[in-house]
């Protein structure tokens, strides 16, 4: 478990980017966090790392959207979970892409772990008294502890 400070947006940004370089197909982030902390903004550094460049807003009114980047790489995947029953309805939502073929976020995905395959990354946010945002990772499964260290190292 690694906890990381990040007192500007502009921070929360440049991590999610840095995370968004390392993301391959078939992975599984879940973002958890009160309304506010940030899971949002991090999304759009996940995505510019990516390579997406198209706009990042909440999917709350949409479930879910998928977003392609300019060049080659994995699509993102960006879930609201708040209204999903599990996460075998992500299946029904029509969704144009194979998710093995896409990086998911998933805000609001705390919800969601106990139905999840074993591999997937935690990412906890929460809003410091001094507006701080302070983030922890939790690597659940094979791989994401070493992936971690290039990131945080
Ligand atoms: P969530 O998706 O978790 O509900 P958002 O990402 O939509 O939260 O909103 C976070 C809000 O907090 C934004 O309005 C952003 O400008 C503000 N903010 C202030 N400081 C930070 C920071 N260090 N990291 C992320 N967001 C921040
Ligand atoms: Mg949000």
């Amino acid at each position: 478990m690694r906890t990381v400070e990040l007192p500007e947006e502009s921070d929360t940004l440049e991590f999610g980017r840095r995370l968004g370089a390392v993301l391959r197909a078939g992975d599984l982030l879940l973002l958890d966090g009160p309304l506010g902390a940030g899971k949002t903004v991090l999304t759009r550094g996940v995505a510019a790392g990516m390579g997406v460049t198209g706009r990042i807003t909440s999917p709350t009114f949409v479930i879910a959207r998928v977003h392609r980047p300019d060049g080659d790489g994995p699509a993102l995947v960006h879930v609201d979970a708040y209204r999903l029953g599990g996460l075998d309805e992500i299946d029904d939502l029509d969704l144009d892409t194979d998710l093995t073929d896409a990086a998911v976020v998933v805000e609001w995905g705390e919800g969601l772990a106990d139905q999840l395959s074993d591999t997937h990354l935690m990412v906890r946010l929460r809003r410091r008294e001094d507006d701080v945002r302070e983030l922890t990772l939790e690597p659940h499964g094979e791989g994401w502890t070493e992936r971690l260290g290039e990131l945080t190292g």
